[in-house]
């Protein structure tokens, strides 16, 4: 048994698979199908000459073989590449078609020899070479399909050595010079053949294992995202009842950190072994970190699915023997199944993430994607997707929206404010929703340089200031300030015509160091200002304790102002005291002229709304900034 395995692997090559056979066979097939014309073209051409030696019947005969060849060449080539077929009925009718080619051609040949005519022998002989050449070159990509190819022509080949030596009446030294012609030229072949095959073999094997490093994490030895994306996709296509799972291990990072990464390694291989050999699973891949995504089949989901996940869960989670003793972890485990979750493998994805994140939040047990619960989460992980590529894409761009002077409404500044446009989701996200994504993503600096290196050029060839929204989290990173202002270099503005917006946010962490670091900016020439005063957990403490030169009262004291007396005394004693701290104070919201009026009168100095002007998209024209002209202004 074993040494029949052993021949076995020596014809067919020790890397040989069916699936790589199939492989094989698609690409051969469509270099066959290319090479049709010139296969016609030299079948009509060897019938005539067949035919102008006097056996006009084997010409007939000889073409229909080779027409009807053709055809069952067409109908093998379709079922080679049905998709949903099983591999072997696929390869069967091609194998046939591939041996059943040279055959026609050597029958033609042994007629040919049988004659015994001279010329007709010199015409088989030619047929015979060209038939052996297109077996051992054409095939060469398959050890299997070459000899399969190449067996009737050189059966052919040692019929008529034989022929010459036992029956043709020509004499024995001419004899002997046909033999060994014919013997040197099929060795020739065959060396070629053998030659052609091996290189063939040694380049394939190399591009196997090129795109193994690749696909594969390498220190599993899973596949990695790309390739799991890819070969779930095919999976998808014929296997119906399959389900994704997204695994995130618990606790894993403060193992890391404290036993160090040679045991954190050694979890990791573990967990993918055991995430390999669960039951009902098909392929796993390491997504990155702790992260992991399992491709679970199914034949009866009643029964087995939810048995399954469960057996998976109690696997990856029982006890880790390591070198610094047992190691116990945790798994959070989403899923999403194909058909009802959704039905690419990158929405199951992003669906049984969703559900995973909502098992970490819950510490429960592995939950599968609702979309009742879970929407809200796959809305964000969506929109992270799409942000980092809108990001890429030039989709952000910078608008301006006016600040003017509450008397005489002159434009002394304009707010920076992003938008995303051309999304292609259901509404162009606004930046109460995509800001806190680039935050997460850590991509706001990027969004902020994208945006100020597109309305900068506008703002140097005029005389007013850019203020610019600033996140706690940008503020507290390295270097920030030295980016800003080589920004700012670079289009040739000045700081001190940039003022940083602010919000109370800054004080929930660091309070210290963000106000150290707010008094560094305002020394380099910036200007701070305190945005959204007003909402959230306004504290007169903050007015006194950074180093403010504005504060801008939120949207949301003009619309308390509208409601009555007592709301509009708050709103005047607010401006009032920003006044009286010798800070210059903005009202924002200001969407009609009545409200102007009313900020103006209690002593506000700034307004900023509709009114005033919208947010506008910076055109491509550098100097041109789209000021409200059509707007009825009040009375200086
Ligand atoms: P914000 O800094 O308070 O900006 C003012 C917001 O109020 C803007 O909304 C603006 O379009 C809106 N607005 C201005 N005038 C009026 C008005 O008269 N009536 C009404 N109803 N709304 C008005 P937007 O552009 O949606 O921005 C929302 C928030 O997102 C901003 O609030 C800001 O905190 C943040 N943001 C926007 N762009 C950026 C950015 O590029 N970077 C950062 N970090 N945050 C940004
Ligand atoms: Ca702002
Ligand atoms: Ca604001």
């Amino acid at each position: 048994m074993r040494a029949r395995a052993k021949t076995l692997e020596k014809i067919l090559g020790q890397s040989w698979t069916i699936e790589r056979e199939l492989a094989d066979a698609l690409a051969i097939a469509k270099k066959l199908r290319d090479d049709s014309t010139s296969r016609l073209i030299s079948s009509v051409l060897a019938a005539i000459m067949i035919a102008w030696i006097g056996l006009p019947i084997v010409a007939i005969i000889w073409i229909g073989a080779v027409v009807l060849n053709e055809i069952l060449d067409r109908i093998a080539l379709r079922r080679l590449a049905q998709e949903t077929a099983p591999t072997h009925s696929r390869l069967f009718p091609y194998f046939i078609n591939i041996f059943a080619g040279p055959t026609i051609w050597c029958a033609v040949v042994m007629v040919l020899v049988w004659t015994g005519n001279g010329a007709n022998f010199f015409l088989a002989i030619a047929i015979l070479t060209g038939t052996l050449i297109h077996a051992f070159v054409f095939y060469a990509d398959s050890r299997l399909q070459t000899v399969v190819a190449a067996a009737p022509v050189l059966v052919t080949t040692s019929l008529t050595i034989a022929y010459v030596i036992t029956y043709s009446s020509i004499p024995y030294s001419e004899k002997f010079i046909i033999v060994c012609a014919m013997i040197t030229v099929t060795a020739y072949l065959m060396a070629a053949g053998v030659q052609n095959i091996r290189t063939h073999e040694a380049l394939s094997d190399l591009v196997a294992q090129t795109t193994e490093i690749a696909e594969t994490d390498p220190l599993t030895g899973l596949q990695n995202r790309r390739a799991f994306l890819q070969s779930v996709n095919t999976w998808l296509q014929s296997q119906p009842n399959t389900c994704i799972l997204f695994v995130d291990l618990d606790r894993f990072k403060p193992i890391n950190d404290e036993y160090g990464h040679a045991v954190g390694d050694q979890v990791l291989t573990v967990i993918a072994d055991r995430l390999r050999s669960s039951v009902g699973t098909r392929n796993v891949a390491r997504l990155g970190g702790d992260e992991f995504a399992v491709l679970l089949s199914f034949d009866d989901r009643e029964r087995q699915l939810e048995h399954y996940i469960a057996q998976l869960h109690v696997n990856v989670t029982a006890a880790i023997p390591s070198e610094v003793g047992n190691v116990i972890i945790g798994a959070s485990i989403g899923y999403a199944i194909f058909g009802e979750d959704g039905s690419t493998v990158s929405e199951l994805l992003v669906a049984a993430d969703a559900a995973m994140r909502r098992v970490k939040s819950d510490h429960g047990n592995p939950a599968r994607f609702d979309v009742a619960v879970d929407g809200a989460r796959l809305k964000s992980s969506a929109l992270e997707v799409a942000f980092e590529r809108a990001l890429e894409n030039g989709q952000l761009v910078a608008a301006l929206q006016p600040i003017a002077r509450a008397r005489g409404c002159e434009i002394v500044a304009y707010e920076l404010l992003a938008r995303w446009q051309n999304s292609g989701l259901g509404h162009d996200p606004s930046p109460t929703e995509f800001v806190p994504v680039a935050e997460k993503l850590g991509l706001l600096d990027r969004l902020l340089l994208t945006t100020l290196n597109q309305c900068l050029p506008s703002i140097r060839n005029s005389h007013t200031n850019l203020a610019i929204n600033i996140s706690p989290s940008q503020l507290n990173s390295d270097g920030f300030l030295d980016r800003l202002q080589a920004t700012l270099e670079s289009h040739g503005v000045p700081n001190d015509r940039i003022e940083l917006e602010i919000t109370e946010q800054i004080a929930i962490r660091n309070l210290e160091r963000n106000i150290a670091r707010l008094k560094d900016a305002k020394d380099n020439g910036f200007k701070i200002v305190l945005d959204d005063f007003g909402t959230g957990y306004s504290s007169l403490s903050m007015l006194d304790a950074l180093p403010l030169d504005k504060v801008k009262l939120d949207r949301s004291f003009v619309l308390r102002a509208r409601s009555g007396p007592r709301t509009r005394h708050v709103l005047g004693a607010t401006i009032r005291l920003v006044s009286d701290l010798d800070l210059e104070c903005c009202v924002e919201g200001i969407e009609d002229e009545a409200t102007a009026i009313l900020v103006s009168s209690y002593g506000c100095s700034l307004i900023q709304g509709y009114w005033i002007g919208c947010p506008e998209v910076v055109t491509t024209r550098p100097g041109v900034i789209s000021a409200p002209t059509d707007l009825e202004r009040p009375a200086a």
